[in-house]
């Protein structure tokens, strides 16, 4: 199964808009960060997790022709924006889209045409299937167990299938909770905003502290902020921690 980072940028993306930081005037393309995302593609399904604002020129960087569904972590605007673009998958029936309650609940205020039985022609049509916390879904050949964590405040969903996980935005990984759900995975791609402490996102070091818990053989970092550069992470963390990039594709186990 592949794992194909489309976009491994916090919320502004990198660089920042108007930002004249060394990071933002980097010329090593690892600094160009789009909003968070990933691509899972097994041999029979193709997933995306998260739909930023620019999922539109992700989804044609990466060639994607057919999805068949999409993931949702929670409902910021850098995971979420970019969800009308999923109207081209839309034309042969209602595409699926999963995640919590809450997160629905809010896609379903922010885009309630994408679900009105009278659909404007031309419009997404999208299902939304609501997901327990430590609820298993599939599809294809791909089990997806919701995982909740904490956002700051706001209770969010990471997935972990096979032996990985993706928890993005996260700064408590509800150790007391999840133990079970999370116990076996090998792989962790982990949002890791910066060094500084936020109040909803680990650190780089708080990241690598949640992946030791876990037991992660490999981790790759994601949701990364301009304060850091791609060769500064590399340099201090890897190889067991690396810092994901636009564009990167991982091998990992169904
Ligand atoms: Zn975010
Ligand atoms: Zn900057
Ligand atoms: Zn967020």
């Amino acid at each position: 199964m592949r794992v194909l980072f489309l976009g491994t940028g916090t919320s502004h993306g990198v660089p920042v808009i108007g930002c004249g930081c060394s990071v933002c005037r980097s010329a090593d393309p690892h600094d160009r960060r789009m909003r968070s995302s990933i691509l899972i593609e097994s041999s029979s399904a193709s997933c995306v997790i998260d739909t930023g604002c620019e999922f539109r020129i992700q989804a044609l960087r990466a060639g994607i022709t057919h999805l068949d569904g999409v993931l949702y972590t929670h409902p910021h605007a850098d995971h979420l924006m970019g969800l009308d673009d999923l109207r081209v998958f839309s034309s042969g029936g209602r595409f699926p889209i999963y995640g919590m309650k809450s997160t629905l609940d809010t896609i379903r205020r922010i885009f309630p045409y994408a679900f009105s039985s009278l659909p404007y022609k031309g419009a997404p049509q999208l299902e939304a299937v609501e997901v327990e916390e430590g609820g298993r879904f599939q599809i294809g050949d791909i089990v997806f167990t919701l995982i909740p964590v904490m956002h700051g405040m706001m209770r969010i969903a990471g997935y972990r299938f096979g032996s990985t996980a993706y928890l993005t935005d996260v700064s408590d990984i509800l150790w007391d909770e999840n133990k079970e759900r999370l116990s076996g995975v090998r792989t962790l791609i982990i949002g890791a905003l910066r060094d500084r402490p936020h109040w909803s996102h680990f650190t780089f070091d708080g990241a690598i502290g949640a992946a030791r818990m876990i037991g992660a053989e490999k981790v790759y970092f994601t949701h990364i902020n301009h304060e850091t550069g791609y060769s500064d992470i590399q340099r201090r963390f890897a190889p067991y921690a690396e810092s994901a990039y636009d564009g990167l594709e991982i091998e990992v186990d169904l």
